[in-house]
Order: C-alpha cells, then structure tokens, then sequence
C-alpha cells in the first residue's frame, strides 16, 4: 500500500548524520524542524577521531559529556595520541593531551550517531528515519521535498512544505545536486578498511606512509581496532579491495601494519571501500538553502577534521540565522547577505583545509616519483 502524508515545517534537514543533527539541535529552540535521513538506523561507519574543539559545541547544547544524564563509557575513548611514521621511517610522537580544548576521542561512530538521533527525538524534533529525498521543487517562495520510504514494504511517501532547506546529506549532497549545482573533485582518493579485536598493548593511533598511499590504524571502543589504507584507485590491482582475503594479502606485506593484525582471519570484519577525497560544492548556498558538512565540502581524512567541520557547520548556521534570520521569505537584500556571508565562511574554511593538507602531503618525500605523492605535492 502507498500513502501519501503532507507536512508543514519552517526548517527542513536533509540528512541525520552528525551535520545534520547538529544543526537541528542547534535550532530545535528557535524553528519548526523536520529532519529526514535514508537510513532506519545509523550503520557501522569509518571516522572516529573526534577534534578536541567539539567540546565548545558539546558545552554549548549540553551535549556528551556535558549531558549530565548520559554514561558515555560506550561512545568514545580517550585517545592517547599518535605514532607517525610520515616522512621517514622514524616513528614521530603527537601527544593529543596538552590541546587546551582538552583530548581527541575515539568515538565509537554508530553509537554516537544513535546518541545524536536520540536527542533529536527528545528535543521535539519531527524525525524522519528511513526515508530518502527523491524530489525539490521551489515555488512560490517555499521549497516542496518529496520523500520516500526506503522499505519495500511500507511504500510511504512525505510532501514536506518548508521555508527553507539545509542539505546535510554528506558528499553525495543529494538536494544540490538534484537542484543543479555542480559537486567538484580535486583528486580521487578512497579507503579501504576492517574492524577486528584490540589485543595490542600499544593503545596509540598509528598512522604510515606507503608508496601507494598510507595507512592508519585507531582503537575504538569494546576493544576493537579499525585499520585503513587509502590510496587511488589506479593505483593497486583492483582484486586488492574486493574481499577480506586479499586485503588481508596486501596488509600483512607492511611489517607494522601486520602486528596490529594478529588475529585469526574469522575475527575481521571486512568494512568495504568508501570514497575519500577532497571535493566541494560550486555554492553552498542558495535560494533559501545552505548545504553543511560533507555536503558542502568534504576533506582528505588524513586531515581528521571532517566530524568537526560538519558540527561547526551546524553552529555557524544557528548563529547566522540568528542574526539574519532568511528562514521565513524576506527581501532579497538580506537573503544575500546571508549567502555571501555564509559562502565566505566556507571559503575560507576550504582555503585553511587546503593549506594545510598541502602542507601535510609535502612532509613526505621518500616516494616523490610514485604516482600517488606525485600527485599530491
Ligand atoms: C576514510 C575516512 C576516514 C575518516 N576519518 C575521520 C576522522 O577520523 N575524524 C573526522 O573528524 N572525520 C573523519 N572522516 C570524515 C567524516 O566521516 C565526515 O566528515 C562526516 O561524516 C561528515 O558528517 P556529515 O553529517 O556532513 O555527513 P554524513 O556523515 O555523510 O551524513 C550524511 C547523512 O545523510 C544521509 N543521506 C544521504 N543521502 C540522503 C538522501 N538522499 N535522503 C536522506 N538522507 C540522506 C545519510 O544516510 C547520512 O546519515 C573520515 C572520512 C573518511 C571517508
């Protein structure tokens, strides 16, 4: 049976990843908000370092730990700090624990993105779980967002009317898209990574550099361990990724990235390949829209910023909303204030995020006629 279902909102969020919930906490207080994300439930996901600078946000919305009722012991772990073998052979220590805004954490992605869905429910937030954008009109003043369920049982469909649109459906960023705007890459990058038991007694983050890229290896909560190579898809037999076993083939060759992997192949999960790479949106803002996080732009992960960003995004659209607040039509003066001032904010994160990934990739000049530092000095 297929039903349709209209609904009223001032707010609609694209999206319940950790861009959009966010957001959507941000501005339960203030707006009417409707948030609609693909999937039932959050699924297992890679990205687990979380930038000691997400506590300023954690404080301001009374979030993790700051949320006197959570037991957070499931979500994150300390992390130690980092061994890196990046530039040389000899290991560098970075010790995470003298950042002023306190330490890095290991979170435990799906549990963190189940803890953010679950205070958007109890915020009074309409959310739409399971359910996939597939169509945006814009009229009269108000976009129409169509969706619909993703089961192929319940075949529902959501006309959602609202007065303004924030895409936070990471870097697919399927409502910009849909409305024309272009998504640009800047390399290729992709990861490939497993999940397995944590029997090591070295608890530090480990990140290498290879000759076909590098790999990085985190604990996670439950004692569990994910590692990670990444590199372009051109550049490895393309069999390498398929399954567990060749994988496994490729990664017992590095010495350092095989004593992490002692274990018996029936305890790795085999995670798959995700794209990594560095890619924008032509605009991230428009006709009473604004894209955030990944969907506006998405980052190397050797930066480990991305989860950061995407919170910040959030905050940043609370505060300018707050100031100009475009939600409901208003003159267009305004509404392009809005968008210049957000476009510039976004600019100027790409143009730092840039810098410093240059600066990073330069480090390394051991392999400089490999194709994959090649392309990236
Ligand atoms: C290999 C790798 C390692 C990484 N490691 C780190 C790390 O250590 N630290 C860090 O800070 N960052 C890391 N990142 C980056 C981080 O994962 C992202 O920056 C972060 O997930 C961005 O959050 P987001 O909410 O913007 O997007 P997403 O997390 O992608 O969320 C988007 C949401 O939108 C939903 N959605 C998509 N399309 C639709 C649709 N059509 N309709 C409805 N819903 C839709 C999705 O289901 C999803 O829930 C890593 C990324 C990669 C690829």
């Amino acid at each position: 049976m297929s039903q349709e279902t209209n609904i009223d909102t001032e707010i609609v969020i694209i999206g319940g990843g950790i861009a959009g919930c966010i957001a959507a906490i941000s501005l339960a207080n203030k707006y009417k908000i409707t948030i609609v994300d693909k999937l039932l439930k959050p699924i297992d996901r890679i990205g687990e370092s979380l930038a000691p600078a997400s506590q300023r946000i954690f404080r301001e919305l009374d979030l993790l730990d700051n949320d006197t009722n959570l037991n957070t012991e499931n979500l994150y772990l300390k992390n130690l700090g980092m061994q890196s073998y990046w530039g040389s052979n000899q290991v560098h220590l970075v010790d995470h624990l003298k950042n002023p805004d306190g330490f890095v954490r290991n979170l435990d992605r799906k549990a963190f993105e189940n803890y953010l869905r679950e205070t958007t429910v109890k915020k009074g937030i309409h959310c739409l779980w399971g359910n996939k954008l597939y169509k945006s009109i814009y009229k009269d003043n108000r976009w129409r967002i169509s969706t619909k369920t993703n089961t192929v049982k319940n075949r529902e469909t959501f006309v959602i009317n609202a007065d303004f649109v924030i895409d936070a459906s990471g870097r697919q960023a399927h409502f910009a898209k849909s409305i024309g705007i272009k998504r640009m890459a800047f390399d290729n990058l992709i990861a490939c990574w497993i999940a397995l038991p944590d029997n090591s007694e070295n608890k530090m983050s480990t990140i290498i550099a290879d000759e076909f890229g590098w790999w990085y290896s985190a604990i996670i909560p439950n004692n569990k361990r994910i590692i990670s190579f990444q590199t372009d898809p051109d550049l490895i037999d393309k069999n390498t990724f398929k399954n567990l076993d060749s994988f496994l083939h490729f990664a017992n060759k590095h010495p350092k990235i095989q004593k992490l992997i002692q274990t018996s192949s029936n305890n790795i999960e085999f995670k798959g390949t995700v794209s990594a790479n560095s890619t924008r949106l032509e605009n991230p803002a428009g006709n009473q829209w604004i894209a955030i996080g990944d969907a506006a732009i998405s980052f190397d992960p050797l930066s480990s910023q991305g989860m950061f960003n995407a919170m910040a995004n959030g905050m940043q659209v609370q505060k300018l909303l707050n100031k100009l607040d475009v939600v409901k039509p208003v003159n267009t003066k305004y509404r392009k204030e809005f968008n210049t001032i957000y476009t510039h904010q976004i600019n100027d994160i790409w143009e730092h995020y840039l810098n410093h990934k240059k600066l990073f990739y330069n480090a390394e000049n051991r392999w400089k006629s490999s194709p994959f530092w090649a392309r990236r000095l």
